[in-house]
Order: structure tokens, then C-alpha cells, then sequence
């Protein structure tokens, strides 16, 4: 089957989806991206006298977060025109937008529970035969397409993305069981050509492949800073460009990736490796229960291991 890809649907605007969004938008692909409506007004739009039925506010946080990601990528790849090829809006209001898509990204938060719900709401309005992928950091397919019809289950896979989408290479695509061969060649091709990433194919083993390594060394590192008795600057200088990471070190990346996905990502591998040696690193150190229970979730929260953002 011959696959043209002239639309997408994404579907969660968060660290990810949002980049996801600008990242096919700038090879020339018209975006729609979607999120919750929020569920309370915020000051600003009790003070306008704003309803929660108000368009503006409804579609509060698809916008705030391209915004965001717009403003935090300043450099040619992402300034030009092409924002005009994302269209955003709200789930509630929205999603039977996805009828007229070519493909569907689902990049909300990493809880299953969240996930499923979500897939039976596109699974409502999706097109036979639309591809449909997931962009999980590990959550296995066997539970994600639980439930679901035989034609989403084989025009279902993960498409997972590297943070941040725009520079990072890594492009993991894993197939459930019943997805059929030609969805995966045009996902491994697509990523290769248009996407400009080293798309790799994965199995459906806990975290795939880049997780189950990255995750399992920054666990690593949280569980043994105490004792090292260093600072997360100190951490940071000796994990980042001098050991070849010019961007990236230890802390730096968990404020990027954001403390509240790290830890569903380490439970989930918590939960699925029970019988590898190292399972008791994916276990939360008390400390970032502390910082979560205090929103101190990274640079989408405005602070984390780093105050300013
Ligand atoms: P995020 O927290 O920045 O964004 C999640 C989005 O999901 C938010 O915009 C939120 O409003 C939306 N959401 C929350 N509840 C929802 C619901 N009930 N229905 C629909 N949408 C809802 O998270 P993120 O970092 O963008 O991660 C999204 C996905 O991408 C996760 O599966 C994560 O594991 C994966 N991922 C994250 C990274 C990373 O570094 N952050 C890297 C690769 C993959």
C-alpha cells in the first residue's frame, strides 16, 4: 500500500508533543495537535470573566505549551512560517478531526491507564487503516492495544522519540505483534528519509532498547549521589562534555526529561524486569518523591535539580 503522509493528528502538546509537532511541521507536514481542556480557570481568565466553555480557554494549554516550545527553539529549524502548519485544539472539542489524518501520535503523559483511554477515544474516530503509533518511553504494546480492534492493532506500533525530537537522532520504531510488515517498512523508512533520524528497530522488551540503557544510568547515579557526598553541579561537570555528552550530564537531562516521566518510566521498568539484577536501581530514591510531591519537576515546572529554567 502506497502511503502519503500530508496530515498528521498529535495528540498530547507537552515536552514532547509539541516538539513532535514542529519537527514534522518543518518537513512540510500540516499538524494537528491536541490536549486536555483544562478543568479549572486559571487567574488571568477568572479576572477576563472567562467561561471553561470559552474557546481561549479550552485550548489554554495546547497553546501554552507550542508557545513554549516555539519560544525555547529560537534557531532556523524552527522559526520559520511553519508554525502555520499546526493547527491546535482540545480533545473534547477535536478529536473527530482525526477522520481526516494520515497518521496519529499519541504523546500524552507515560500512564497506561491515561494511554488506553485515549486509544479508545481515537479508535472512535480514526479512518480504517490510518497508522497510529504510540511515543511511550516504555510502556509494553501487549497492554497499550489491550482491548482494541484487529485494524488498530495492526496499524499500531511506537514511534518513539529521543528529547529533545529536533536534535537527537535516535528514532526507536517497535512493532506489536500484529502490526503488519508494511506499516513497520514505511515507519522505518519515513524516520530514515524525511525524518533525518537512525531509526532503529526495537522488540517489545520493557523500555526498548534506549531506555532500558539511559534509564537504568541515571537510576544508577541517583541512588549513589549521596554517598559520593558531590553536588548536582559537581555530578553534572564530571557526566557531561568532558566524557564526550557535549549537551547532556546526569541532572541537566532529568530537568529535561522532567522528574514526573522519569519516574513512570523506572516503575514501569520496575514492574517489568522483576527478574533482572539490577531491578531494585528502577526504585525511587525518597528524595525525588520529595521533589514531585513539591512540583519540582524540571523545566516544564520551572524548577527541578536546577532552579532556573
Ligand atoms: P508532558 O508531561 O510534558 O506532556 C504530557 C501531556 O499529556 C500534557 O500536555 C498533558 O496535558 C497531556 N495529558 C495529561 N492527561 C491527559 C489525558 N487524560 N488525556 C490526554 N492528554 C493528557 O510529557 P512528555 O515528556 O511530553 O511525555 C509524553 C510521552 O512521551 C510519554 O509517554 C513519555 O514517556 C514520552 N517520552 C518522553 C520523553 C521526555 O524526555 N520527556 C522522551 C521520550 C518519550
Amino acid at each position: 500500500m502506497k502511503r502519503n503522509i500530508n496530515k498528521i493528528a498529535v495528540i498530547g502538546s507537552g515536552i514532547m508533543g509539541s516538539s513532535i509537532a514542529c519537527h514534522f511541521a518543518n518537513i512540510g507536514v500540516e499538524v494537528l495537535l491536541l490536549d486536555i481542556a483544562p478543568k479549572e480557570l486559571n487567574a488571568a481568565e477568572t479576572a477576563k470573566g472567562l467561561e471553561l466553555n470559552n474557546p481561549l480557554v479550552k485550548n489554554r494549554i495546547v497553546n501554552t505549551n507550542l508557545q513554549k516550545t516555539l519560544k525555547s527553539n529560537p534557531a532556523p529549524l524552527y522559526n520559520l512560517k511553519f508554525s502555520d502548519r499546526i493547527t491546535t485544539g482540545n480533545l473534547e472539542d477535536d478529536i473527530s478531526k482525526i477522520k481526516e489524518v494520515d497518521w496519529i501520535i499519541e504523546v500524552v503523559v507515560e500512564r497506561l491507564d491515561v494511554k488506553q483511554k485515549v486509544f479508545e477515544e481515537i479508535e472512535k474516530h480514526r479512518k480504517l487503516g490510518t497508522l497510529i503509533t504510540s511515543n511511550t518511553s516504555g510502556i509494553p504494546i501487549q497492554y497499550m492495544n489491550q482491548g482494541r480492534s484487529q485494524d488498530f492493532k495492526e496499524h499500531f506500533a511506537v514511534s518513539h522519540f529521543f528529547n529533545p525530537p529536533r536534535y537527537l537522532k535516535l528514532f526507536e520504531i517497535i512493532p506489536g505483534p500484529d502490526c503488519k510488515p508494511e506499516v513497520v517498512d514505511f515507519l522505518m523508512n519515513f524516520g530514515s528519509k524525511f525524518l533525518g533520524k537512525t531509526t532503529v528497530l526495537a522488540k517489545d522488551t520493557p523500555a526498548f532498547i534506549g531506555n532500558r540503557i539511559g534509564i537504568f544510568g541515571i537510576m544508577s547515579m541517583l541512588h549513589i549521589v549521596k554517598d559520593l557526598d558531590m553536588s548536582v553541579e559537581e555530578v553534572d561537570k564530571l557526566t557531561g562534555p568532558i566524557i564526550g555528552r557535549p549537551k547532556s550530564a546526569t541532572f541537566r537531562t532529568v530537568d529535561v526529561v522532567g522528574l514526573d516521566t522519569l519516574i513512570h518510566v523506572a516503575k514501569g521498568l520496575y514492574d517489568n524486569c522483576k527478574y533482572d539484577e539490577a531491578v531494585e536501581l528502577f526504585k525511587l530514591p525518597s528524595f525525588m518523591q520529595t521533589m514531585l510531591d513539591n512540583n519540582c519537576l524540571g523545566s516544564k515546572s520551572g524548577q527541578g535539580f536546577y532552579k532556573k529554567h
